[in-house]
């Protein structure tokens, strides 16, 4: 059907046939080298219309929480509710140390030999933005695959939760019962991002967690993060972001989790922000690679690099002013790239 590598396994194979053509294609499209780059552009673009039917769920919460108890216990829940179940991870420590907080092999042991899941470690390397960007590429091949239920998790550690915030549908945070870890939380502007705020290990002290979920649910009262209408149609109702008791370990709670996202996905659909929050995302991506882009092309600029260490030390030195700098190198790089005939 197609000369682009990996495309008939990844849309018509079946088994284990399917998941290495899907495990090669991300391979390569995490590669960095431009010949792949290339090919890899053109195995998204046959994949595109196949893709965005899947739901996308992000999962974040802080080392320990229970994020890979409760991914494996809500996967197996869905699979055999006749859902497949792709696994992605975002790991903000991978894109400096090139170290992993989520790449842990022995995680999700029954849902990873599971044949209707398919998990994928963080890729690695690069910032977070490219590792984001990496990870949202992927997700475009679970879903071509027919994967309908993608969840992308991620640590909480700030800015990894808005970029898995960004590239999903629902964003779920997943905290302890404790009140401190709560506040905590709210300071750093994470709850802004959650649409469902799961207490889990709620089998260790259900009143802690009853009490915990009630402190949260008036917080996000308090910041006011319940119950917007839509801009453009107040009567419309909007989804309010919600506060869950669960136990990953015991089971409890799952069901009720999965009928909360179905709850959120219908009505999202309904009012119109689910394919909103798409088209924004899209274009925020499509800026994001732009600015990763110009940035990478402006740093291994040779008349850039050959005029920057003397500018930056004339900065650092308050000799020259920084915008005064700043717009002399863009200069130098767009007039290169005018004297070369490009649109600049
Ligand atoms: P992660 O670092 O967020 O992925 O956390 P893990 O899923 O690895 O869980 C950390 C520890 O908490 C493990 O020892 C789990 O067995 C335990 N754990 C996870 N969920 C629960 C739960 O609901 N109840 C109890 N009692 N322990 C849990």
């Amino acid at each position: 059907m197609s000369a682009v590598p990996w495309v008939e396994g990844i849309l018509h194979g079946q088994g284990t046939v399917q998941r290495r053509a899907m495990a090669k294609a991300i391979t390569l499209l995490e590669s960095t080298r431009t010949d792949h780059r290339r090919i890899a552009d053109a195995l998204l673009n046959t994949l595109l219309p196949h893709t965005g039917r899947a739901f996308r769920l992000g999962i974040s919460g802080v080392p320990g929480v229970g994020k890979s108890t409760f991914i494996e216990a809500l996967g197996i829940y869905l699979i055999e509710r006749g859902h497949r179940v792709a696994v992605l991870a975002v790991d903000p420590s991978s894109s400096v140390s090139g170290g992993s907080i989520l790449g842990d092999k022995t995680r999700m042991e029954k849902l990873s030999v599971h044949e209707h899941a398919f998990i994928r470690p963080s890729p690695s390397g690069g910032t977070l933005g490219g590792v984001a960007a990496k990870t949202r590429e992927a997700m475009l091949v679970c879903e071509a695959a027919g994967y309908d239920v993608v969840i992308v998790e991620t640590v909480g550690v700030g800015q990894s939760e808005t970029a898995v915030a960004d590239m999903t549908d629902l964003f779920c945070v997943l905290q302890l019962p404790n009140a401190g870890d709560d506040l905590q939380a709210i300071k750093k502007g994470i709850m802004e991002l959650a649409d469902l705020i799961v207490i889990n290990k709620a089998d260790l002290d259900p009143d802690a967690a009853t009490r915990a979920q009630a402190q949260i649910t008036s917080a996000l009262r308090l910041l006011g993060l319940h119950g917007r209408a839509m801009a453009d149609d107040p009567t419309m109702p909007r989804w309010q972001p919600t506060v869950l008791t669960l136990s990953a370990a015991t089971g409890q709670g799952v069901a009720a989790f999965w009928e909360a996202v179905q709850r959120y996905r219908h009505l999202q659909e309904v009012n119109g922000a689910l394919a909103e929050r798409r088209r924004r995302q899209a274009a925020a991506w499509m800026w994001e690679r732009i600015d990763a882009g110009l940035r990478e092309a402006f740093g291994q600029h040779a008349a850039v690099r050959a005029r920057l260490p003397a500018l930056t030390e004339d900065v650092l030195a308050g000799r020259v002013v920084a915008s005064v700098a700043a717009r002399e190198l863009l200069h130098v790089f767009l007039d290169a790239q005018a004297d070369q005939g490009l649109p600049c």
